[in-house]
């Protein structure tokens, strides 16, 4: 099973990403946590991409494909994979598609857009934090941790990512709108589109995206 989770910041393709990631035994990808990475281990490709990300902009696709291109090449990847954050622009979902058509795979089978609006958005960042240790997504008005400022699953102190602060969400926002959203009508076209609300709790989404996954395209 190929799974692309489409979606603006905030919509939730994360905390979906790791549920759709035990539900269907495949590794959950994404591209922000790779790139993130490559920057806390400052390697020259998170050196690069830093500033790109500080300031909510894309990174340049060179740069990014080369992540995706090694990753899904692992042999963990041989029965699917779930995507969250790639791609985000047309000439990037082209590029994963000749990928999967060179290795000689079976293309996507769904692509998952969760719908969210804009106010709801930046409320959910700016209450988002993330555990550096083991990934989990906690939100401190909606699903706070046990503990406060704990992860519940690793005890990790939980931190608010850089690019978490209203200024640079808003950013993302409109690159989002600009760049990402036109995947919504080429992934329509290619029949492979599911839409979901993503409004509710974490689990009133996750049964959504299963019963789009389940039934037919949009
Ligand atoms: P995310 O964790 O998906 O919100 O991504 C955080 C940041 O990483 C984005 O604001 C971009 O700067 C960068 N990024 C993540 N995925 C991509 C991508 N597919 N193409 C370009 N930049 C990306």
């Amino acid at each position: 099973m190929k799974i692309v989770l489409l979606g603006p910041p905030g919509c939730g393709k994360g905390t979906q990403g790791e549920k759709l990631q035990k539900s269907f035994a495949i590794p959950h990808i994404s591209s922000g946590d790779l790139l993130r990475e490559a920057v806390s281990t400052a390697s020259p490709l998170g050196v690069e991409a830093k500033g790109y990300m500080d300031s909510g902009r894309l990174v340049p696709d060179r740069l990014v494909l080369d992540l995706i291109r090694e990753r899904v090449a692992r042999d963990d990847c041989r029965d699917g994979f779930l995507l969250d954050g790639f791609p985000r622009t047309v000439e990037q979902a082209n590029a994963l598609a000749e990928v999967l058509e060179t290795d000689g795979e079976p293309g996507l089978d769904h692509v998952i857009a969760i719908d969210v609006a804009d106010e709801a958005l930046v409320e959910r960042l700016g209450a988002r934090r993330s555990c550096p240790g083991c990934g989990l997504i906690f939100n401190m008005r909606f699903n706070p941790p046990a503990a406060e400022g704990l992860c519940d699953e690793c005890g990790t102190e939980l931190v608010l990512r850089d690019d978490d602060n209203e200024e640079t969400i808003r950013a993302r926002l409109a690159v989002y709108v600009e760049q990402t959203s036109p995947l919504i009508g080429f992934y329509r076209d290619s029949g492979l589109l599911r839409r979901v609300d993503g409004s509710g709790s974490s689990g009133e989404v996750s049964e959504r995206i299963s019963a789009a996954i389940q039934g037919g395209n949009d």
